[in-house]
């Protein structure tokens, strides 16, 4: 164990694919080249991409309308790839905006057609998931994002639509086991849940595409990737080696079902101290609150500055709030220890007790 590493992204790795992918930077596979060293186009990563793809379907339970495809640019590049290959411009895609990432992926979407917003929480600050929405049945999609790492809330039941549902997993992707064939379209950055920085999940439904007028460049349009294999050009080929060893390593702890047991039982103990220590409190609606990202503020905002100083004493790392909420943020991502949320809850009692 090195610290108690509550980043919220990028974040906590489990320490064997740290371990095995330390081995592949010297020397991959008995290749006698490190992981970085060998062509993209090798049978040895090919090797790579065809698990981390394959693993992706068998965890998702995808079905096969569905492709995996390992991107770059982020999540963030998906705000504009998704409207740009899905939405006409004088079609409307509906978004529930839910905070920042929605906000951004709205931003977006306007460049190419429009949007109706169906639901916002912003007037109450983003403390909840809006439950009251309707979706027009000419809507060319609808957009929602599962897991909201700065407001820390989380959809807990998926919305039923007509439309073909689009979602950001980036901060809850199989966290927790859900019919994910009930999307159409679903994309995260690997940086939390799946992996390290520098690739882009998306598993999109070959049938919605091909549908839109406008040219779209190659690199950008879906299509283009499927047809190569998720090799285009030079795939981000470290990144999506340390994706594939989290998915292994995923799948060995059990997957999704397994993941959201101990998921639930992490932020259970947290949030019950949150709620029980009278110097802390949480910001955001009960039903709502997100089993990934727990965001606390305390009652005497003076205390925060000593209140992290004293975490660092005790090797805990990554609490401070989003500059945007404030207080505190603890990201509970897959790789995260139960002990690590012992470690944290400790603290906020010893720390609670000396203030008194
Ligand atoms: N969506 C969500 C929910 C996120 O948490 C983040 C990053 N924290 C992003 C999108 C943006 O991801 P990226 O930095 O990979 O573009």
């Amino acid at each position: 164990m090195k610290v108690h590493n509550f980043n919220a992204g990028p974040s906590i790795l489990p320490n064997e694919v740290l371990y095995k992918a330390s081995k592949a930077l010297i020397d991959f596979e008995g290749s006698g080249m490190s992981i970085l060293e060998i062509g993209h186009r090798t049978p040895l990563f090919q090797a790579v991409l065809d698990e981390a793809r394959e693993l992706v379907k068998e965890l998702m339970q995808l079905d096969d309308d569905f492709e995996v495809l390992y991107l770059h640019g982020g999540a963030s590049t998906q705000f504009m790839q998704i409207p740009m290959n899905l939405l006409e411009n004088d079609s409307t895609a509906s978004y529930i905006d839910t905070g920042v990432w929605s906000n951004k992926a709205i931003k977006e979407a306007k460049l190419y057609g429009f949007v109706d917003i169906a639901a916002s929480s912003k007037d109450s600050s983003y403390n909840h998931i809006p439950k009251q929405f309707n979706i027009s049945p000419k809507s060319s999609y609808l957009h929602i994002t599962t897991n909201n790492t700065i407001y820390g809330t989380q959809w807990h039941k998926i919305p039923e639509t007509t439309v073909p549902l689009i979602a950001d997993m980036s901060s809850d992707i199989l966290s927790r086991p859900m019919d994910f064939n009930k999307f159409s379209l679903i994309y995260a950055g690997a940086q939390k849940n799946m992996g390290a920085a520098g690739t882009t999940l998306v598993a999109v439904r070959k049938s919605i595409l091909g549908k839109v007028s406008r040219k779209i460049p190659t690199i950008l349009d879906y299509r283009n990737h499927i047809e190569n294999g998720s090799m285009l050009n030079t795939p981000p080929v470290f990144a999506i080696y340390i994706s594939m060893l989290t998915l292994r390593w995923l799948k060995d702890q059990g997957g999704a079902v397994a993941m959201e047991k101990q998921n639930e039982k992490k932020a259970a103990l947290l949030y019950n101290e949150i709620d029980q220590n009278p110097l802390f409190r949480g910001t955001v609606q009960k039903e709502d609150r997100s089993r990934m990202n727990v965001s606390f503020i305390m009652d005497k905002p003076e205390l925060e500055e000593e209140f992290l100083k004293f975490c660092k004493k005790e090797d805990i790392v990554g609490i401070k709030g989003h500059r945007l909420v404030g207080g505190f943020r603890a990201s509970l991502y897959n790789a995260l220890p139960y002990e690590s949320v012992e470690v944290l809850v400790e603290a906020m009692k010893y720390f609670s007790l000396k203030k008194a």
